[in-house]
């Protein structure tokens, strides 16, 4: 048997205004190479000057992940060529990054937790972009320079499951700090995943494989189960040795395997050493006591949802998992509702009706209008049926929840004077079905509750059909 071993490698993008060492903006929807200056442009005597914000998003990232923020850090230089980077070198932290020793918790299903240490987190540049036209390619160097802070876990997840808790986790942290958009498609939060197989048992780390890259959470799990079945599948043939040696793979996802992309025999040699154009990163004490302050993270709210609502610490971990969804939330409850509908209503009901570019920021029915239609289903108005009727229509047409109601005739029956008028019908209509059911064939009660409702085109409130068919059958 054997155990997967995973380890992180997460590129975030932080959302300064300016780019890490020079003041062109970091908007790079912007025509080729027009946010460029002599400095990102890496032009002979142009020097860099270190742009203050991003190292108060790396305090607040550090605080949130109990980390030690190193008072004093250090950038170095990482030599390599590449089209994309002008100077020919990345500037980095390699030998006394601004975060260390943090971890993040990630919860399970069945409401147990575990915790994943963070190696590490430094500050970056980001490089350019090439562009490739058929049998062209360009470079746009708009991304040359922009802040990026790379969060490198330990080897401590162990299935594809960890891996997606944890990315969701860094994912919700880095949002609820405000420090980056953290959009995968659009590259402000890029994975590279490093997997290694071990036999169960076994303590010691075995050969990692990178795998880099990879835009989605669907196609990281894919990645690290093909990448897995790979290493195992080389282990059972007796050429592990041979096949398996640390190496960067890419994910083709049309082919569905991971490839090789760079091979040991040609991993660069970076020469790393102290950036000589930059002065020490000091984070001061009143720097420290600013950005060391931070908002509700989503731990913190979920305990506090655990506790005010009464929910189950899984629900309130998918509700916390955005805070975009918990707010949205929290202004349905404002509409005297159980967490437990409102979180089903929100979770299930209104994202499942989701898709393309629609999600809770440009939802088509506000917070309040979804908190009115569940509050008419707890108080007998609607039926659960009904109601998802009413929301397909409300996600069409921005009108009020009871006018809809009205309007689409779904007010449900609960006048036990109506309902017992088409109880007597159904029954009067049925005298053979009445005379089984009184000789035993006790299954035929749903038959009387299923004709009942069809008589009232759904409107009848079941509850009360219920009670009324029992006591005219008894
Ligand atoms: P490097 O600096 O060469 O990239 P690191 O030691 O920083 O190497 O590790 C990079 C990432 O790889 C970390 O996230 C670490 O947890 C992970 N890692 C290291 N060894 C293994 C292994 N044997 N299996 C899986 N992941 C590993
Ligand atoms: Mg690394
Ligand atoms: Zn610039």
């Amino acid at each position: 048997m054997f155990e997967v071993v995973i380890g992180l490698e997460v590129h975030v993008q932080l959302n300064t205004k300016t780019k890490l060492f020079c003041s062109c903006p970091t908007s790079f929807n912007h025509r080729q190479n027009s946010n460029t200056c002599p400095t990102c442009l890496a032009l002979p005597g142009a020097l860099p000057v270190l742009n203050k914000a991003v190292v108060e998003k790396s305090v607040m990232f550090g605080t949130a992940v109990n980390a030690t923020v190193n008072r004093t850090s250090y950038f170095d230089r990482k030599s390599y060529f590449y089209p994309d980077s002008p100077s020919a070198y990345q500037i980095t932290q390699l030998y006394t990054p601004i975060v260390e020793h943090g971890a993040l918790q990630i919860d399970f299903e069945d409401g147990t937790h575990k915790v994943i240490r963070i190696n590490r987190a430094h500050i970056e540049a980001d490089a350019g972009k090439n562009i490739h036209e058929g049998d062209v390619s360009k470079v746009d160097l708009n991304r040359a320079g922009t802040p990026l802070l790379e969060i490198v876990s330990e080897p401590d997840m162990r299935s594809s499951e960890e891996v997606i808790l944890y990315l969701k986790k860094l994912h919700a942290i880095v949002r609820y700090l405000d420090i980056s958009d953290a959009n995968m498609q659009e590259g402000s939060f890029r994975v590279d995943v490093n997997v290694s197989i071990r036999p169960k048992g076994d303590e010691k780390l075995y050969t990692r494989v990178e795998i880099k890259n990879i835009n989605s959470f669907r196609f990281i799990q894919k990645a690290i189960e093909i990448e897995v079945a790979r290493q195992i599948e080389a282990w059972e043939d007796g050429v592990y040795d041979e096949e398996i040696y640390q190496e960067t793979r890419l994910f083709d996802q049309a082919r569905q395997e991971t490839r090789s992309m760079r091979g040991k025999e040609e991993a660069a040699d970076y020469r790393y050493f102290p950036e000589p154009d930059l002065l020490k990163v000091v984070v001061d004490d009143a720097m420290y006591a600013t950005f060391s302050k931070i908002p509700e993270l989503p731990d913190e709210k979920r305990k506090r949802f655990v506790d005010a609502y009464g929910m189950n610490e899984y629900n309130a971990s998918v509700i916390t998992s955005s805070l975009e969804m918990a707010h949205y939330f929290e202004a349905m409850m404002q509409e005297g509702i159980s967490a437990k509908n409102a979180t089903t209503w929100l979770s299930v009901e209104l994202q499942g009706r989701f898709g393309g570019e629609v999600n809770i920021e440009n939802s088509p029915v506000n917070a309040k209008t979804l908190g009115t239609l569940v509050k008419r289903i707890e108080d007998q108005t609607l039926s659960g049926k009904a109601a998802k009727e009413v929301l397909d229509y409300l996600m069409e047409h921005d009108e009020d929840v009871d006018a809809v109601i009205d309007k689409l005739g779904l007010k449900q029956v609960s006048d036990t004077g109506a309902i017992e008028q088409l109880v007597n019908e159904i029954l009067a209509a049925n005298p053979d079905k009445v005379q089984e059911y009184h000789n035993g064939k006790e299954k035929l009660f749903g038959f009387f509750v299923g004709q009942v409702m069809k008589a009232s085109k759904g409107s009848a409130n079941p509850q009360a059909v219920n009670d009324i068919l029992k006591s005219k059958l008894s």
